[in-house]
């Protein structure tokens, strides 16, 4: 199976050239020329394997030049012990016909961990492949990325690993998973600035021939772990399959019928929710995707109206994985929604660049109004969804997965859907455990690990032991530059 650009259709390239490279020389995003179809026997067979071995199978279908052998190997070491359960994303019922995808289990306590323990497996051998230099990998975050990709890529021989993170919106659990991470091939700073302002400066170090040309005399790469890459989408493919046999296991949708079933996922870049229209694609009987935003309600204003308008006010909210203007995901949606028109994506593109806004057409708008359903709410309706979900279903959820309860609930109001409905949770409660707290009613006493411990004897839910050991860790990055400076830090660190 060979790759294609969502920009030029006259490039083609392997997956593992796809995953190297992460992003296409014109600029389009790397996809599959063809949707593997899975069959409702493959499906049910998924049932009695365990996860990394459902991963495996799917993985295959993407991958086709890699070996079996290869591919199990990654899959084991991905999803093994550093997962805090068996299960790995354990399926938890919260209501009638309601219930929670747990995708926080992983080393760092969010769902990234999902996508980037397997693309490290995935990019050295796509190196050997394709006879890759060593890769630097760089990447901006907005607090959960960066630490995914450190821990996913720590000592990986062959690649060195640079995080830069906004030094205002990420939260003090998630600053100290970073600046505290171990590894000899990893480097960590913080950008004056919000995460537009980290992004932009990794855009133009990326680009920078500069800057190229000094790595190239080392005999160095870049490369990207954002989900841009296609080796981040693919291993989120899994866990929709995974989600459905659990839900087989436990009988609640019978052997041999298609029940189908809603997701509903918190966005952002809409990587998440992407795979999980890959999974619809490939057989897996899903109703509606149900895409929730914050008060950044990009997605929602554009799924219900097809205009997309990134010219409108940011807002920095308790979710700050969702607070996005520009969802890069959405161009590889729309290349399949309009059958691989390049010049009508490209159209959209540049408008998005030059005007900061384009409208699809009627037919595409339908397209995606067919599959898609689309929320938002503000900073009250995720608190109160977590205070909610606390007192009615003794469930705790952080701000991210607080917004996609909250958009559930308005879904089944407006359309009276009562469909079994999947809710993403994306990230643990502590994470974020101030607004936590605040939402469920309590007022936040002392440091992150004071601040744990209470919302632990409040709530009886465990904190993950990795956070509370980041208190007796020493902190190995200090620096904080201005966006200008970044491109030095890359270099010093070479
Ligand atoms: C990244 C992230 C999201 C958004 O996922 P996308 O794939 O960017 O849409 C939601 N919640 C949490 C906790 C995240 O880390």
């Amino acid at each position: 199976m060979q790759y294609i650009s969502t920009r030029d259709k006259d490039v083609r390239v392997s997956a593992a050239q796809a995953i190297v490279q992460g992003i296409s020389a014109e600029g389009g995003l790397f996809l599959p020329e063809s949707i593997p179809q899975l069959t409702m026997t493959e499906i049910e067979q998924l049932w009695s394997m365990d996860y990394p071995a459902r991963a495996g199978f799917i993985s295959k279908k993407f991958l086709e030049e890699f070996t079996l052998t290869e591919i199990s190997h990654s899959v084991n070491r991905a999803y093994g012990k550093q997962f805090s359960t068996e299960k790995i994303v354990p399926l938890v019922k919260i209501g009638a016909n309601d219930y929670m995808l747990e995708l926080f289990h992983g080393p760092t306590c969010a769902f990234k961990d999902m996508a980037l323990q397997l693309l490290p497996q995935l990019l050295r051998l796509s190196m050997e492949k394709t006879n890759a230099k060593d890769m630097v990998i760089l990447v901006a975050t907005s607090g959960d990325t960066g630490k995914a990709a450190l821990e996913g890529f720590r000592d990986v021989d062959g690649t060195q690993v640079l995080v830069f993170y906004p030094s205002e919106g990420v939260s003090p659990m998630q600053c100290l998973q970073m600046t505290t991470q171990e590894g000899g091939n990893v480097g960590v700073c913080a950008v004056k600035g919000n995460f537009d302002d980290a992004q932009t400066g990794v855009k133009a170090i990326f680009t920078s021939s500069d800057i190229k040309e000094k790595l190239a005399k080392k005999n160095l790469a870049f490369s990207s772990a954002n989900s841009i890459n296609w080796g981040r989408l693919l291993p989120q493919i899994t866990y929709y399959f995974s989600a459905y046999a659990q839900l087989m296991s436990r009988q609640q949708v019978a052997s041999g019928k298609k029940r189908k079933v809603n997701f509903v996922v918190p966005t952002g870049n809409f990587g998440n929710i992407l795979a999980a229209y890959y999974a619809r694609e490939m057989g897996l009987p899903i109703g509606k995707l149900i895409c929730a935003s914050n008060k950044n309600r990009v997605l929602t204003d554009f799924i219900r109206t097809g205009t997309y308008n990134a010219r409108r006010d940011f807002y920095t909210t308790t979710s700050p994985s969702m607070d996005i203007l520009i969802s890069s995901n959405l161009e590889r949606l729309l290349f399949l929604l309009c059958d691989g028109d390049c010049e009508r994506l490209r159209g959209y593109m540049e408008a998005l660049s030059q005007d900061g806004q384009y409208t699809v057409e009627r037919d595409i708008l339908e397209k995606l109004q067919d599959v898609f359903w689309a929320g938002s709410c503000d900073e009250i309706g995720s608190q109160t969804a977590i205070a909610n979900m606390w007192e009615k279903n003794k469930y705790l959820c952080d701000p991210h997965t607080a917004v996609g309860a909250e958009v559930l609930r308005q879904y089944r109001e407006e359309t009276g859907d009562d469909a079994i409905s999947i809710i993403a949770a994306t990230a643990s409660p502590y994470k974020f455990v101030t607004p936590v707290l605040n939402a469920i009613g309590a007022s936040p006493q002392g440091d992150e690990f004071a601040q744990a411990r209470q919302l632990e004897k409040l709530t009886g839910v465990p904190c993950p032991a990795q956070l509370l050991e980041l208190a007796g860790k020493a902190i190995r990055f200090h620096e904080c530059v201005e966006k200008d400076e970044m491109a030095q830090f890359v270099l010093g660190a070479i």
